[in-house]
């Protein structure tokens, strides 16, 4: 391996060298532990027959250990003052580096020049400024991918990986559970890198389900539910959904619920993506129904 990164002092030398001066505005805080780093690589299960996508490389720490196990790595760095040092820290055949901002990037069409029949696994210590767009722009353009292991605010990995009833359950946690199976794999102190953030880290692997968990006759109307149902979110059920869809009379949703079984004050934190499908099942039926009188 080239001259590890993860080393606390050749990570200062690199930085000393090339006078960069740290954008606070692009989260970047640079991992200076080789043991975190080994960890987030087993928890993302990178082996020899995978080909990796990075967002936000930094000066290449995490970079170097994907390079060593994976197949290939295809990394996406916003900032172009780090291209200079990438030269130095990343001599790698089997990398490609895109200067872009990752938001910006045409994922299809960077999945059709590198990653065409590859098993896909993000792995990114990610930004922490764009987490949850990353992760929903990875999940909503339905990209081929086996999963996304990424290093976030503690806080969003709570909230990404929480079971309904608990109180950091929301609708970004059931849109999440409905394309993957989120699990928190482990806590990274603000010590392990340069700058030291305020606020603790933690990793968490979202494998993506191979099938859809539920089955769905208009995702789009399930996806305005869950929205609809957390848009206020001391409302229950009935007057949150009511208040956000207006296609859907409130009397109507009180008595698919009420059929359903479940209580008719229930809140949308307590229901599961299997719960939100039956109600959002259910509603289409009707809106159908209506549509066709
Ligand atoms: N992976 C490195 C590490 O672990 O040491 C650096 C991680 S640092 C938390 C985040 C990195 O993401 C920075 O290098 C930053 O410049 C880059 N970044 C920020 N916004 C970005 C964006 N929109 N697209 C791509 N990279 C971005």
């Amino acid at each position: 391996m080239n001259d590890r990164l993860h080393i606390p002092r050749i990570t200062k030398d690199v930085l000393k060298k090339y006078k960069f001066h740290l954008t606070k505005g692009l989260g970047q805080n640079f991992l200076i532990d080789g043991s975190v780093i080994e960890k987030i690589c087993n928890a993302a299960d990178i082996n020899k027959d995978d080909a990796v996508l990075e967002i936000g490389p930094g000066i290449g720490t995490l970079t170097q250990h994907l390079c060593e196990k994976a197949k290939k790595v295809v990394s996406v760095e916003i900032d172009r003052q780090l291209e200079a040092i990438h030269h130095e820290t990343l001599p790698y055949k089997n990398l490609t580096l895109i200067y872009d901002d990752f938001m910006k990037v045409d994922l299809i069409k960077l999945f059709n020049d590198y990653f065409l029949n590859e098993n896909v696994k993000v792995v990114a210590n990610i930004p922490y400024y764009i987490t949850t767009p990353i992760v929903m722009r990875l999940l909503e353009e339905r990209l081929p991918l086996d999963s996304i292991t990424v290093m976030v605010q503690k806080e969003v990995a709570n909230r990404f990986s929480s079971l309904p009833g608990s109180k950091d359950y929301g609708s970004i946690t059931a849109v999440i559970q409905y394309y993957t199976d989120p699990k928190m794999a482990f806590i990274v102190p603000g010590t392990v890198f340069i700058p030291q953030p305020k606020v603790d880290s933690a990793v968490i692997v979202m494998k993506l389900h191979k099938q859809p968990p539920v089955q769905l006759d208009n995702e789009n109307l399930f996806f305005r539910l869950i929205k609809g149902a957390f848009g206020q979110r001391r409302k229950t059920l009935v007057n949150s959904v009511s208040g956000t869809i207006p296609e859907i009379k409130k009397d109507d949703l009180l008595s698919i619920i009420t059929k359903l079984g479940f209580n008719p004050a229930i809140r949308g934190e307590k229901l599961s993506i299997h719960d939100f499908a039956l109600i959002a099942n259910e509603l289409n039926r009707l809106l159908d129904s209506a549509q066709r009188l």
